[in-house]
């Protein structure tokens, strides 16, 4: 082995300057991250593999294309997650329209829920507490709502046997028994509409001022009491408690028949 002295020496390093390899100089050159961005977008492939497949890159330039590559991705992600957000605001909004259509639904269920247990125990009410019965049963009518003898009658007669027994009409409260004058032994009863009866010529009275009555309670018995020719019930109806009115056809309203003809 010849045993040349070592007479070169090595290149002074410019610090701060790097050189770029011979394999880049010749016009190409990735000059931003944005032309790397291009040509991986442009080919859809890496830029080793098909848009200049004989440039070898040096480590350098191949760390670059990646981070530009990383760039792309991580901006695809922000989009990506962008329109993940997009669809999640408006599955949110979806979500809530559908929201308020179920809650007006439901308020919609409830409303004709209660509507229809109302209804329901007015129809209890009506087939129990409300409903209205004859006062007597077998009589017959023989004086009706008419001028008669030079005074206005201001009743429906109801003739039947003395001792008949004579029933609350509805449910209500007895709110007068007594002597009254020529309707003899009397009963008033104000019914759960202010409806108020009167229960005129008993032979016998049974219910007491306050007492509360149900459908087809007894009160008293028919009689001959008072200005009385025969004995029957002498019935007259005053809604809300005010004047009389012609019992007949408020009794065929409540569909209270009876025969006879007064
Ligand atoms: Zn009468």
């Amino acid at each position: 082995m010849s045993s040349r002295p070592y007479a070169g020496r090595h290149r002074p390093v410019r610090k701060g300057v790097r050189r770029l390899p011979a394999t880049l100089t010749g016009g190409f050159l990735l000059p931003t991250a944005a032309a790397a961005t291009l040509v991986l977008t442009a080919t859809g492939a890496t830029v080793a593999e098909s848009r200049v497949p004989s440039v070898a890159l040096t480590g350098n330039q191949a760390a670059f294309v990646r981070t530009a590559a990383d760039t792309q991705a991580a901006e695809a992600r922000v989009d990506d997650a962008q329109a993940t957000e997009r669809r999640s605001q408006a599955q949110l909004q979806a979500a809530a329209i559908l929201g308020r259509q179920q809650e007006k639904q439901r308020v919609a269920r409830d409303k004709a829920r209660k509507a229809l247990a109302k209804k329901k125990a007015e129809a209890a009410l009506a087939a129990t507490a409300h409903k209205w019965v004859m006062p007597v049963h077998g009589a017959t009518f023989t004086s009706g709502f008419k001028m008669r003898w030079g005074a206005m009658h201001t009743g429906n007669d109801l003739a039947c046997p003395t001792g008949t027994p004579i029933s609350a009409m509805s449910s209500g409260e007895v709110i007068f028994t007594g002597w009254m004058g020529g309707g003899g032994n009397t009963t008033k009863i104000r019914y759960w509409d202010g409806t108020v009866s009167f229960y005129e010529h008993q032979s016998r009275i049974i219910a007491k001022v306050g007492q509360k009555v149900a459908p087809g309670d007894i009160v008293g018995y028919v009689g001959n009491t008072g200005h009385s020719f025969g004995s029957h019930l002498h019935l007259e109806i005053h809604p809300d408690g005010g004047g009389p009115i012609d019992p007949h056809p408020w009794m065929t309203a409540h569909k209270l028949m009876y025969s006879g003809n007064g």
